[in-house]
C-alpha cells in the first residue's frame, strides 16, 4: 500500500477526529513546515493563512526557539512543580516585560482551556459565597466542562450545556448583525450597559469573562468604548474580570495583548496558543497582586503533573525574545493595513461579502446570502449534516494551495504574524476565486 495511504488510514482508524463525525473525515499528511508554509508528504506547498488554529505565530521552523527547548530538555525535562527550577524564573520575568503591569502572578498549565478553568476556580476560591459567572452568547472558552459551560456557542455543546451551574450569558456586540438590533453609535453601547443590569439582577456574580475579540465565533471587534465600559462595570459591581487572550495575545493584533488597545488591565488574563508560537503546549491563568496575595492564607485548591512543565515554559522567554528580535508588533501593523485593504478591496469586488472586520492580522470575511444580511448557514447546519458553502469553499482553497479556516459564515485571516505582502498577496488571490462560487 502507498505510505501516504496507510499513514491516512493508521491516523483515521486509530486517533479521533475532534468537532466532527469520524466517517468522511480525509486528513492532508502534513510533513513539514518553514516560515509561513507547510507541505505535504507529496511535496505540494501550502500558504497558511490562519495560523492553523490562529497559533503559529511565528510560523514554522524557527531554529532559536527550537534551541532553546531542546536546551531544556537536555538539562532537566521535568521536575515536580513543588520545587523550583530555573526556567520557571526566566519565564515568569519574561512574561513581567510583556504583560498588562497588573499582571503580576501566573500557574502554567498546557492549553487554553486548562488556562480558563484554573480561571473558574480562581474566581470562585476568592468571590465564595458568590459563584456566577457571565459570558458572551457567541464565545468560545474551551473543551472541559467548565470551560464548555463558559463557551456560548452552541455549536460546541453535545451533552454539555449548562453542565456547570452558575453561567449566564449576555448579548455581544457584534454590529453587523446587532443582537439588540439597534446601531452604533446612537445605541450608546447598550450591550455593554445591560450587563451592569444582569449582575445587579443576578446578583452572586463572581466574575464575566470575555475574549476581547471574539476569536472563533468571528472575530467581533467591539466599538472603543465597549471594553473600557465593560471594565468599569465591573469594577463598580466587584466583580471579577476575565480577559481570555488565548487568541487574540501574543502580537496577533498588534499590540501585545488586545486588553492594550484601549488600555485596560484585567483581574485576571489567560492565555496560550502564541504564549509558546505553539512549538509545545502552554496554557497561562495571569493573576493581579491582590488576586495573589489572596492566596497567601488560602489554599490554591488546584494542579497537574505537567503544570509548569520545563519544557513547555522554555519556550516562553525564547518566543517573547523572537518576538522582540524580529520586531513584531510594527510589523503585524503594518502588514495588518495591507492585508484589511486588500480584503476591503475583495468586498467590493463580491456580493456575497456582507463585512470584512478585523485588525492587526486577526480578521474576518463574513459571507452573506443575498448581498443583504442573511448568513451563509446556519450555526448548527454542519452537526445536522446539511453541506455548508464555506468548507467547500475552504477545501477548493486548500487544493489550490492555501489553508483558510472557516466558520459557517465567515473566513478568519490570520496568517503567521511574520508574513509579507506577497504572501498576504496570495491568500486574497485564493480568496477572491474561491468566494466567485459564492456570488
Ligand atoms: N479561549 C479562546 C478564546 C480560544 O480561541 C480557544 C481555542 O481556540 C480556547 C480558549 C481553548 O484553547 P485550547 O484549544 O488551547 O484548549
Amino acid at each position: 500500500m502507498d505510505e501516504d495511504v496507510l499513514t491516512k488510514n493508521l491516523i483515521k482508524q486509530h486517533t479521533f477526529r475532534t468537532w466532527g463525525k469520524q466517517k468522511n473525515w480525509d486528513p492532508l499528511v502534513i510533513k513539514e513546515g518553514k516560515g509561513a508554509y507547510f507541505y505535504d508528504s507529496k511535496g505540494n506547498k501550502y500558504l497558511d493563512f490562519s495560523s492553523q488554529f490562529i497559533n503559529v505565530n511565528l510560523g514554522y521552523g524557527n531554529e532559536n526557539v527550537i534551541k532553546a527547548i531542546e536546551k531544556q530538555l537536555e538539562t532537566l525535562q521535568y521536575i515536580n512543580p513543588s520545587l523550583g527550577v530555573s526556567i520557571r524564573a526566566e519565564a515568569s520575568r519574561a512574561l513581567l516585560e510583556v504583560m498588562p503591569k497588573n499582571i503580576t502572578k501566573f500557574f502554567f498549565s498546557t492549553s487554553g482551556t486548562e488556562a480558563n478553568e484554573a480561571a473558574i476556580k480562581i474566581i470562585r476560591l476568592i468571590k465564595r459565597p458568590s459563584f456566577k459567572i457571565l459570558s458572551r452568547y457567541r464565545s468560545y472558552h474551551g473543551s472541559t466542562e467548565g470551560s464548555i459551560s463558559l463557551t456560548g456557542d452552541y455549536r460546541r455543546w453535545f451533552v454539555e450545556p449548562n453542565i456547570m451551574p452558575g453561567v449566564v450569558r449576555f448579548p455581544e456586540p457584534y454590529c453587523f448583525r446587532c443582537p439588540l438590533k439597534l446601531k452604533y453609535p446612537d445605541c450608546g453601547i447598550a450591550c455593554a450597559n445591560y450587563v451592569d443590569y444582569i449582575i445587579k439582577q443576578e446578583k452572586h456574580v463572581a466574575g464575566i469573562i470575555v475574549e476581547p475579540i471574539t476569536g472563533t465565533n468571528g472575530v467581533i471587534v467591539p466599538p472603543k468604548e465597549y471594553m473600557p465600559l465593560l471594565r468599569k462595570i465591573a469594577m463598580e459591581n466587584d466583580v471579577l474580570f476575565i480577559a481570555d487572550e488565548v487568541m487574540t495575545g501574543w502580537g496577533r493584533v498588534g499590540e501585545w495583548f488586545a486588553v492594550n488597545l484601549w488600555g485596560v488591565e484585567p483581574d485576571i488574563l489567560t492565555t496560550a496558543k502564541g504564549a509558546s508560537a505553539s512549538y509545545v503546549p502552554i496554557g497561562i491563568t495571569g493573576v493581579s497582586k491582590e488576586i495573589g496575595d489572596f492566596f497567601e492564607d488560602n489554599v490554591f485548591a488546584h494542579g497537574h503533573t505537567f503544570e509548569a512543565h520545563p519544557v513547555s515554559l522554555a519556550a516562553i522567554p525564547a518566543v517573547i525574545s523572537e518576538y522582540k528580535r524580529v520586531n513584531l508588533l510594527p510589523h503585524v501593523r503594518e502588514m495588518g493595513k495591507y492585508l484589511g485593504k486588500r480584503l476591503n478591496e475583495l468586498k467590493e469586488r463580491h456580493i456575497s461579502i456582507g463585512d470584512v472586520r478585523g485588525v492587526g492580522l486577526f480578521w474576518a470575511v463574513e459571507l452573506v446570502k443575498d448581498g443583504k444580511n442573511t448568513p451563509f448557514a446556519d450555526y448548527n447546519d454542519k452537526y445536522e449534516g446539511k453541506p455548508i458553502l464555506l468548507d467547500l469553499l475552504a477545501k477548493k482553497a486548500l487544493e489550490s494551495g492555501v489553508f483558510v479556516y472557516n466558520g459557517p459564515s465567515w473566513f478568519i485571516i490570520a496568517p503567521p504574524l511574520v508574513v509579507e505582502k506577497e504572501d498576504i498577496d496570495k491568500g486574497v488571490e485564493a480568496l477572491d476565486k474561491v468566494i466567485r462560487e459564492a456570488d
